[in-house]
């Protein structure tokens, strides 16, 4: 189901936007859908043939994104895994201070190799109300104030469904519009809708490495743009909307750790309303990648910082629980499979 469909679904009922707004609003905040308010109970505002077919849309709007299991991390975060209508599964992730992680597609085409979600393909696209449907879940567990599009799919393919859902989160949603992120690996399309929305969200862009071919091979089905463009893109967009860009950094020892690396990441972001994420990836013991050292990630951040690139290090949430994004859903699915050895590999 569309977030229009609803719409039009209350509409053909006889509900007036005023009507379809409160239940709407109802839905987002995980409230049963016939919530009044405090000064006008629901029978003396919606119509009875809307009220009349509540509980069976309730029923619809539930199913559209069902708790399969839950998986608390030490850090406060949880991993859920979450059953679609059509029994395919997503990964939500609960995050500490109240955000939360969300998933746009089953699967993902664009294949990263270090991405559990990317072995498999693109399986189907999410709609904008499945993408919502997961706040909602997520708000019946605890408050959700920030909600981040980087769990599995890539969001600049399934653009209008994304945006969709950013919209209705952030009008009717009550989330601030910097509190929503639009997380890419970078697309021509997200550079030329998102400074039109209404609601423009932040946005993360996953950089990985300033060679571009070595981005060609770690993410074999991105658009073909080089760092410095995507950079300067990503500039624009930040001063467009007065809030920095994040810059996503997957740290996989002896491939994207080096000097050169850093020093040529001094070049593209210094100066640049950015922040850097390095991310140390999330290794299993017999992993094609490694994370690099504890003492090679300080130093990494060390240089970058005290040279004028704001640097964080960022671990993935509740990566003590089940690894990295996708991973989740694989084992659920047995899709976990022993892992290939990477034509990277011979680069450490
Ligand atoms: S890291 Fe993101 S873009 Fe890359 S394959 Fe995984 S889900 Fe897709």
């Amino acid at each position: 189901m569309q977030l229009a469909e609803l719409n039009q679904r209350l509409a053909d009922l006889g509900a007036k936007p005023r009507h379809i707004g409160r239940i709407t609003r109802a839905w987002l905040l995980g409230k049963p859908l016939d919530t009044g308010t405090r000064h006008q109970k629901t029978e003396n505002f919606l119509p009875l043939s809307v009220r009349q077919a509540l509980p069976t849309l309730a029923g619809e709007l539930d199913g559209l994104a069902r708790l399969r299991s839950e998986h608390p991390g030490a850090d406060g975060s949880a991993r859920l895994l979450v059953e679609l209508a059509d029994k395919q599964m997503v990964e939500s992730v609960l995050l500490p201070r109240d955000g939360l992680c969300i998933s746009s597609q089953v699967g993902c085409a664009v294949g990263c190799v270090f991405c559990m979600t990317g072995k498999s393909g693109l399986l189907r696209q999410l709609s904008s109300a499945e993408m919502v449907a997961q706040v909602v879940l997520a708000r019946r567990l605890r408050p959700v104030k920030k909600v981040v599009f980087m769990g599995m799919g890539e969001p600049a393919h399934n653009l209008d469904n994304v945006l969709e859902a950013i919209d209705l989160l952030g009008t009717e949603g009550g989330i601030g519009h910097r509190n929503l992120v639009f997380s890419t690996v970078g697309d021509p399309r997200v550079f030329e809708r998102l400074p039109q929305q209404q609601v423009r969200p932040a946005l993360a862009l996953s950089l990985h490495t300033t060679d571009a071919e070595l981005r060609r091979q770690l993410l074999p089905k991105a658009p073909r743009i080089d760092p410095e463009e995507l950079v300067e893109l990503g500039e624009a967009y930040a001063r467009a909307i007065d809030y920095p860009i994040q810059y996503q950094w997957t740290l996989l020892r002896g491939i994207n750790d080096s000097q050169q690396e850093m020093d040529n990441l001094l070049r593209l972001l210094k100066g640049k309303f950015a922040v850097l994420n390095l991310i140390p990836y999330n290794s299993l013991q017999d992993d094609e990648f490694q994370r690099p050292d504890g003492d090679r990630i300080v130093q990494m951040v060390r240089y970058l910082h005290s040279r004028g690139v704001l640097t964080k290090v960022r671990n993935s949430a509740g990566q003590d629980v089940d690894g990295g994004c996708g991973q989740l859903r694989a084992r659920a699915a047995g899709l976990v499979v022993q892992r290939r050895s990477s034509p990277l590999a011979d680069r450490t």
